[in-house]
């Protein structure tokens, strides 16, 4: 087989080395994981009974069918039994568990895509139509299936013996169905679409598992089984390499497992630069379940709960958001997790390209539509239950409140009105709270960092959302690889909001924190902590690096050379300036 290589956005850094599962759009609609080999015989049988209770189904229908019933209708039944009946349905799925450890209905509808491919290639017209009821019948299995979820074997928890080496390949993977990759059961992603800060990249960057997106025509050209390299760093994934090439990067996981490791004895060291000055470290987390690693990385709080992730993906429940109580649950777990530590909850942040529906017609420009507070505001029985389940988390522990996407005074007052809304609900109810829970917003449009003192004077605290600042300010869609080149952290005009903010934050002594994603960037450490950021939160997994740089670094000498990379408006200066930063 041929090498190549492909080139894209490097997205999650480190490097994988595995073989190549083609995700086809209709394998994301159903669970997929893999099933470890002692449980492979389990799997097959629950696939088998599926088949068996459909079968008995049709037969079923076929003998209550009335007399007078059009003889289409038994026909059809007839069909439908002999393609349940046909290898390629009871068999080849079942081959397909037994070889790629795919789950049963995984495994089902990667044989139904297979075969539909075949079919649309068939010239004669009746033929090619029966592929509607090849699928009809997968529908009734996968159905079944789906009942008997609760009797499959559980997805592999953390530190299981048993080691997956495979690397996903499709055309695009939505945040929520990245988040079904948790369980860690690949490790790695490709996708031909995507960028450096869509909220698909977030994720597989909270996972900690090499990514790179924007690859173009990969899921076309990579072939399921084939060996697969991901640089995540670079943004390179190599097909087929050879054994030259394969010793080489072999050699340099190797290399980058063993710095993580040293790493890690910096967990309990206090972040604190040479000359003394303390900088809090904080974690971004998308469920509580991140709570633990959090700890794990030394995160000293929560600086940004994307609580959005509770109300996606719920496949089967796309209407019934979570309730108050539900809610309540899943932050009050967080809270109790970070043992004392603040958790910082932001509120709903859906739309653009984290849709609540994904099936629902999407604006023409969702990520200026109706997204975040705006959408919470449109929809106050929505907000107020999360404001109302949040308040009551902060009777265990302390809770700040963070509102995404504003831009407007009255959008301000609003929520805050809102809250003490919710506030004065739960008192009716007799729910506890805290009631000197901070409330802060977050600096993500440009508006919002030009008119920053309006924030200031009404806000508890501030946090920049570099992601958003970024694609707005430059125009530039976070999710659209074909203008990921022009998405620039550096460019003049998006270091001058920052430091604004962080200026306003400290002129009226309020906490500025950065929570986007170049806070997370080592190469970016240095400067931001010379414009005078003092808070950074972040991907657990991200934590120790930046906490290398905060020691290694002396305020002192590198402020002046900051101040004057502020005063720069000169791209290729500036770009050499902060590389230069580095070596101070
Ligand atoms: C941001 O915009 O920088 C941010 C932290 O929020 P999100 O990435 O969830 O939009
Ligand atoms: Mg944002």
């Amino acid at each position: 087989m041929a090498s190549f290589t492909l080139h894209g956005i490097p997205v999650s850094r480190g490097i994988s080395i595995g073989r190549a599962h083609l995700l086809t759009p209709a394998a994301l609609d159903v669970k997929h994981y893999l099933v470890p080999e002692e449980q492979l015989e389990k799997e097959v049988q629950r696939l088998q009974d599926a088949l068996a209770e459909v079968h008995r189904g049709l037969q079923a229908l076929w003998t209550d069918l009335p007399k007078d019933a059009p003889t289409e209708l038994g026909a059809f039944i007839d069909v439908h039994a002999l393609i349940l009946s046909d290898p390629m349905i009871s068999e080849a799925p079942l081959d397909i568990i037994r070889t790629r450890h795919y789950n049963a209905e995984w495994a089902l509808v990667t044989q139904i895509d297979e075969l539909s491919a075949q079919f649309d290639e068939i010239e004669d017209e009746y033929l090619r139509e029966r592929k509607a009821d090849i699928q009809q019948v997968a529908e009734r299995v996968l159905k079944v299936l789906m009942g008997s979820a609760q009797l499959a074997p559980a997805p592999r928890a953390a530190g299981d013996e048993f080691q997956p080496q495979m690397i996903v390949v499709a055309h695009d993977i939505s945040p929520a169905d990245m988040l079904q990759f948790r369980d860690r059961s690949f490790i790695g992603f490709v996708t031909d679409v995507g960028g450096q800060n869509s909220h698909t990249a977030i994720v597989a960057r909270s996972l900690d598992i090499p990514a790179a997106v924007g690859m173009s025509q990969a899921s076309s050209l990579i072939e399921q089984d084939d060996w697969v390299i991901i640089d995540g760093d670079a943004g390179v994934v190599i097909a087929n390499p050879s054994p030259l090439v394969l010793e080489q990067y072999r050699a340099r996981q190797a290399a980058m497992l063993k710095a993580r490791k040293k790493l890690l004895k910096l967990k309990k060291t206090p972040a604190i630069t040479r000359d003394g000055t303390a900088i809090t470290l904080l974690a971004n987390i998308e469920l509580p379940d991140d709570c633990p690693g959090a700890l794990e990385s030394g995160a000293e709080g929560v600086g940004l709960f994307r609580s959005e992730f509770l109300f996606m993906g719920r496949s089967g429940h796309m209407h019934t958001l979570p309730d108050e109580d539900q809610q309540f649950e899943q932050y009050r777990k967080a809270v109790v997790a970070m043992k004392g530590r603040p958790v910082t909850i932001r509120t709903l942040d859906i739309g653009a390209d984290k849709p609540l529906d994904p099936t629902e017609h999407t604006a023409l420009n969702p990520a200026l539509g109706l997204r975040a507070i705006r959408y919470c505001l449109a929809e106050p029985q929505l907000f107020l239950t999360q404001l109302r389940a949040i308040l009551r988390a902060s009777a265990f522990g302390k809770v700040r409140i963070l509102i995404p996407m504003l831009a407007h005074a009255f959008e301000i007052d609003q929520s805050l009105a809102m809250i003490e809304q919710a506030k004065a609900q739960l008192r009716e109810a007799g729910h506890k709270y805290d009631s000197a829970v901070e409330v802060g917003a977050m600096i993500e449009i440009p508006a919002a960092a030009l008119a920053v003192p309006m924030f200031v004077r009404r806000m508890d605290f501030l946090s920049i959302g570099t992601n958003d600042l970024i694609q707005y300010t430059l125009a530039i869609d976070r999710v659209d690889y074909e203008v990921a080149h022009l998405y620039n952290p550096l460019h003049p005009a998006i270091l001058q909001l920052i430091a604004m903010t962080i200026a306003a934050g400290k002129k009226a002594g309020i906490d500025v924190a950065v929570c986007g994603e170049m806070a997370g960037d080592t190469k970016l450490t240095r400067l931001l902590l010379g414009m005078g950021l003092r808070e950074f939160s972040m991907h657990p997994a991200q934590l120790l690096s930046v906490k290398q740089e905060i020691l290694n670094c002396d305020l002192g000498t590198i402020t002046p050379h900051t101040r004057k990379i502020m005063r720069s408006m000169e791209p290729n200066a500036i770009a050499e300036a902060v590389a230069q930063l580095q070596t101070i």
